[in-house]
């Protein structure tokens, strides 16, 4: 029989809109001779919701694909409400390999991970270690200066101490870092809660609103830059794709200039020599390797202009995953079309589940 392949999307996270239009296309993409799909959504409140109407319950239009699929998951019968817990008694025995496709905090972060490892379901992507550590920003850090990885000058504290004594806490920021400078959340992606500060008041203004998203915040030095991502595929011996660079729209690679205002390019592959792009390849390769990676990964790279050199920015172990993102594009363009591509995410969703067992 067909493979049965459970596809999560929603959640909640500021990126849970991204993370629906991921999914569309990674259902639309699956071939329907080799399996059969059961849409699991999440709100934004956090309730699961299997069948057709996941995508009522997340207020968004179904697949057609899904509308033509004649099984279970398109009945109404099948249709369960609740947290996860509810859903897995439900539906875990219907499943054979889940395909998480959410990006952020409660997805991306080892939360859903944990979950089927529980469950002992085979899922895409990262572990729960490498997921939690490739969510977080400043342990990213730790994990990847450890690995002898450059990367720019950078500030982490909790929250709590910027309220109970920001004075102190601004000084040393000017002092190590100085301006321009950039204010994210730890924990988040798509540029949600990220602000670029050029004084002390923007400064103030820009963590006050990270502190919106996380109770830990990280400030970096601004670095004047090439943005250059590499895609990473495996499992223990993880391949690498060419090089893309994003040609951003405005300032910086804001929410706005990655997914509203249409201006915003890809190059693929960069425009970088062979020597460049030998170290950046082998870079991604380490970083994902220094955060027990597995099945996939985009690594995001500065080429700093004024030194020539590439600095890590960061990992996300479950990039963007549209027909038009940089992950599957920088596959298409070394050799493996975005069909095959899920292929091969599962066969190594598979292949790490029996190797654990
Ligand atoms: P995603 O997961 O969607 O790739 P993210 O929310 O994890 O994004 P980053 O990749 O860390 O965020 O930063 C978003 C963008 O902000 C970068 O692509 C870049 O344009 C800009 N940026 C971030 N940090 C710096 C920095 N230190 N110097 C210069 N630009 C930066
Ligand atoms: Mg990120
Ligand atoms: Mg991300
Ligand atoms: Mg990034």
């Amino acid at each position: 029989r067909k493979l049965r392949v459970g596809v999560i999307f929603g959640g909640k996270s500021g990126e849970h809109e991204v993370s629906i239009l991921s999914a569309k296309s990674v259902i639309e993409n699956l071939n329907p001779l080799l399996y059969e799909i059961l849409p699991i959504g999440i709100t934004k409140e956090g309730m699961w919701h299997t069948g057709i109407g996941a995508y009522t319950a997340l207020g968004t239009e179904p697949p057609k694909q899904l509308l033509q699929q004649t099984n279970h998951s398109g009945s109404e019968s099948m249709i369960t409400f609740g947290p996860a817990p509810t859903l897995t008694s439900a539906t875990a025995e219907a499943i054979d390999v889940v395909i998480p496709v959410l990006h952020g905090p409660y997805g991306e972060d080892g939360t859903v991970q944990g979950l089927f490892e529980l469950l002992n379901i085979p899922y895409v992507g990262a572990g729960v270690l490498a997921s939690a550590v490739g969510m977080d920003k400043a342990m990213m850090k730790a994990v990847f200066a450890q690995a002898g990885l450059p990367q720019c000058k950078y500030v982490t504290f909790l929250r709590s101490r910027f309220d109970k004594s920001p004075e102190i806490l601004l000084d040393e920021i000017e002092e190590t870092l100085g301006y321009p400078c950039f204010v994210k959340p730890a924990n988040m992606g798509s540029s949600v809660g990220i602000s670029k500060a050029k004084d002390r008041t923007s400064l103030k203004a820009a963590i006050q609103n990270a502190a919106k998203y996380d109770r830990k915040l990280i400030v970096e030095e601004a670095v004047d830059a090439r943005e250059i991502e590499v895609a990473v595929l495996g499992n223990d011996e993880p391949r690498t794709s060419v090089p893309g660079e994003i040609i951003s729209s405005s300032e910086f690679y804001d929410y706005n200039a990655k997914y509203n205002d249409g201006k915003s390019t890809l190059m693929i592959p960069a425009d970088l020599t062979q020597e460049q792009t030998e170290t950046v390849r082998h870079m991604a390769k380490i970083a994902f390797q220094a955060i027990d990676g597995s099945g996939l990964s985009r690594v995001d790279f500065f080429l700093e202009r004024k030194s020539g050199k590439f600095l890590i920015n960061e990992i996300n172990t479950f990039p963007g995953f549209t027909i038009y993102s940089m992950y599957p594009k920088l596959w298409e363009a070394t050799g493996i079309p975005y069909d095959k591509l899920l292929d091969e995410l599962i066969r190594l969703a598979l292949e790490r589940h029996q190797e654990k067992n």
